[in-house]
C-alpha cells in the first residue's frame, strides 16, 4: 500500500463527502462508461466523426470530436451545425450524417480492450463488486461484443445505452438511471469515465466520478468538469484499485 496514494484518495473521498453532506461511500457498485473506458474505440470515433461532417462540407476535428464524447449524435450535430452554418440541421440531416458516421465507424477494424480494463474487472468480481455500463452507444450487437471482451460481466439488467434514457451525457439521467436498474444509493457507487461530458454527467447524478485519461485532452479537461480523481489510464487505475478500494467503505467523518 502507498500511504501517500492512500491519503490522497482519503482526502477527495472526503471532500465528496462532506460536499454532499454524507458519511461513507459503502461501495457496491462500479459504472463504467464504454467508448474510451472498457475499449480503445476513440480514436476511431474521433476520426469518424471528422470524416462525416467533412463529406457534409464541416470542420470537426478529431480533437474536438473528444470534447464531445458522449454526447448524443444529435447534439453534436447541431453543435457543429450552428458554428459552421449559423443554424440546426434539419431531422433528416441528422439521421443521414450520423448514418454516414457509422458507416464510416464501421468501416474501421473493431477497437481492442481498453489496456487495464479486463485486468479491474476481474479484481471487482473478486471484491464481490457489482459491474454496470453506462454508454451513449446505441450499437446493435454491444452486448455480444461485450460478452466476447468481458466473459460472464454484463447482462441488459445491468446496462443503460441510447435505448434507455432521453436525454444523453452531460445529463444526469443515464447515470441516474443506472442507480435505479441497481437499486442503488448514490453514495453506494463510483463512475469510470474518459469523457468530459461523462464527467459531468457522474457529478450532477451525485455520484462520486473518477476520470481516466485515456485520449489527448489535458486534465484538466476532466478535472474543470468536477472530477473526483484521475487516473491517467485504466491500467494505473487497476494497479491502484485495492489502494484506492480500501479507502472506501467506512464513515469518513
Ligand atoms: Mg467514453
Amino acid at each position: 500500500m502507498n500511504f501517500k496514494r492512500y491519503t490522497m484518495y482519503k482526502h477527495a473521498i472526503e471532500k465528496y463527502l462532506a460536499r454532499h453532506d454524507r458519511h461513507a461511500i459503502r461501495l457496491k457498485a462500479v459504472l463504467f462508461d464504454m467508448d474510451g473506458v472498457l475499449f480503445d474505440s476513440m480514436p476511431n470515433h474521433a476520426r469518424a466523426w471528422h470524416e462525416a461532417m467533412l463529406r457534409y462540407g464541416m470542420h470537426l476535428s478529431p480533437e474536438e470530436a473528444y470534447m464531445h464524447e458522449g454526447r448524443t449524435g444529435a447534439a453534436t450535430i447541431n453543435i457543429v451545425s450552428r458554428r459552421e452554418r449559423g443554424n440546426d440541421a434539419t431531422p433528416q440531416e441528422i439521421e443521414e450524417i450520423y448514418r454516414t458516421k457509422t458507416e464510416i465507424f464501421n468501416s474501421y477494424p473493431q477497437a481492442e480492450r481498453m489496456p487495464g480494463s479486463w485486468e479491474l474487472i476481474r479484481q471487482l468480481k473478486a471484491d464481490g463488486i457489482t459491474i454496470m455500463l453506462v454508454t451513449g452507444s446505441g450499437q446493435t450487437s454491444l452486448l455480444d461484443r461485450l460478452n466476447r471482451n468481458f466473459p460472464d460481466t454484463f447482462a441488459p439488467e445491468r446496462m443503460v445505452t441510447a435505448y434507455d434514457v432521453r436525454h444523453g451525457k452531460p445529463d444526469p439521467e443515464p447515470y441516474l438511471m443506472a442507480l435505479k436498474k441497481g437499486g442503488l444509493q448514490p453514495d453506494e457507487a463510483i463512475v469510470v469515465e474518459n469523457a468530459p461530458m461523462g464527467v459531468q454527467a457522474g457529478v450532477a447524478a451525485g455520484i462520486f466520478t473518477v476520470a481516466v485519461n485515456t485520449g489527448p485532452l489535458p486534465d484538466h479537461a476532466l478535472l474543470d468538469e468536477g472530477a473526483n480523481l484521475l487516473f491517467p489510464s485504466m491500467t494505473a487505475l487497476s494497479e491502484q484499485w485495492e489502494t484506492l478500494h480500501s479507502c472506501f467503505g467506512r464513515t469518513q467523518r
